[in-house]
């Protein structure tokens, strides 16, 4: 597919740009270009291909995805490497799941070197908003919406994908420090929903709940399973971990109503080569408590791109609260992070091909 590139007629100037990724945060800051690709089914599916400025989009009353919530998404982050380099943490597996996230939504596949080529020319085209602060990324962000103005409910004809970027800061400026979480009586995802897809949809029903962490003084909140409200799943944008003292990792099976997240499988990929015996098992609620307690688990940690590894210091929920290990990150814990991020980063070697080097 050949890109067709918009000039920008007025790109950010410089000094206002360097203002506004000195201290990015995250998700605030946003680049000056963006690619878009329109799919249209009578017009034999994926056209137009541009990278251009970024730009309000128009979109019709009657878009189906005003109505109906077909959307989709993906997440991943674009680094300088230690030697200046551009690179990307494994953007095919975020273009496969992109496409079983689509499936699941009955939306149209895109070639996964088609999703990988925007990345890249987006990335390239703004290598100017790098934040030059230590642990800085460019976050990416591609998605897919139905654009097709239709009321009736069935799998629209026309859809945009669009890749945007925003500038992040380090996620912990401080170092990473042990997060509190809240079990949710909601659910996240039943047995045949959508769990496994990273749909908009899933997020909207998870904002009550993640509310009600934050209004408890709590920073995440961890879903149960829905069918027998016990199994823990995961928190609301990330996958969990658990340590225990004979040196074993568990986390919960993909069984459908999980993230495949890409961090937890370059997790267990690490942990496994470490040595380390990952078990991937369902885990209960009741036994994380049992087990904090007695201290037979040592650990636990979630995982995603934005945070990459987060310790879990404290759980809460109706029936009162437990530490984990001293309530501090623990040891396997910072050891998995500093892997990945080197990793990552371009520090540690990279012995799986996960990092793809641009331009
Ligand atoms: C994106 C996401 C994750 C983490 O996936 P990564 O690929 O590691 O970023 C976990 N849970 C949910 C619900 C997500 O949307």
């Amino acid at each position: 597919m050949d890109f067709t590139r918009l000039p920008h007629p007025a790109p950010v100037p410089g000094a206002t740009r360097e203002q506004a990724i000195a201290d990015p945060g995250f998700g605030k800051v946003f680049t000056d270009h963006m690619v878009s690709i329109d799919y249209d089914a009578d017009k034999g599916g994926w056209h137009s291909p541009t990278l251009g400025p970024r730009e309000p989009i128009a979109l019709d009353p009657a878009a189906s995805v005003l109505h109906y919530a077909q959307e989709i998404f993906e997440g991943l982050k674009a680094y300088r490497l230690a030697d200046g380099t551009m690179a990307l943490f494994r953007p095919d597996a975020n273009a496969a799941r992109f496409n079983r996230s689509a499936e699941r939504l009955a939306m149209p596949a895109l070639p996964e070197d088609v999703f990988v080529e925007a990345v890249r020319q987006a990335v390239l085209a703004d290598k100017d908003w790098f934040p030059a602060v230590d642990g800085g990324s460019l976050y990416v962000r591609p998605f897919m919406f139905a654009n097709e103005a239709f009321l009736g409910v069935r799998p629209a004809t026309r859809y945009k994908f669009l890749v945007i970027l925003s500038p992040a800061g380090n996620y912990f400026k401080s170092g990473a420090p042990a997060v509190s979480v809240w079990v949710s009586d909601y659910t996240r995802a039943a047995p045949g929903g959508t769990g496994a897809a990273k749909c908009g949809g899933n997020y909207a029903a998870s904002l009550v709940p993640t509310g009600e962490a934050f209004a408890r003084g709590h920073d995440q909140t961890v879903f149960l399973d829905a069918a027998e409200r016990k199994w823990i799943e995961e928190l609301g944008g990330m996958n969990l971990f658990f340590v225990f003292d004979d040196g074993t990792i568990l986390t919960p099976p993909l069984r459908g109503t999980i993230l495949p997240g890409i961090t937890r499988d370059s997790i267990i990929t690490l942990a496994r080569e470490q040595g380390l015996t990952v078990r991937e098992e369902m885990y209960s609620l009741d036994q994380w408590r049992e087990d904090a307690v007695s201290g037979r688990l040592v650990e636990t940690f979630a995982c995603g791109t934005a945070a990459v590894v987060t310790a879990v210091g404290k759980v809460a929920g109706h029936d009162g609260e437990f530490t984990i290990g001293s309530g501090g990150p623990g040891q396997l814990t910072q050891t998995l992070r500093e892997k990945l991020v080197g990793i990552q980063r371009g520090t540690v070697e990279d012995t799986h091909g996960w990092v793809t080097r641009l331009g």
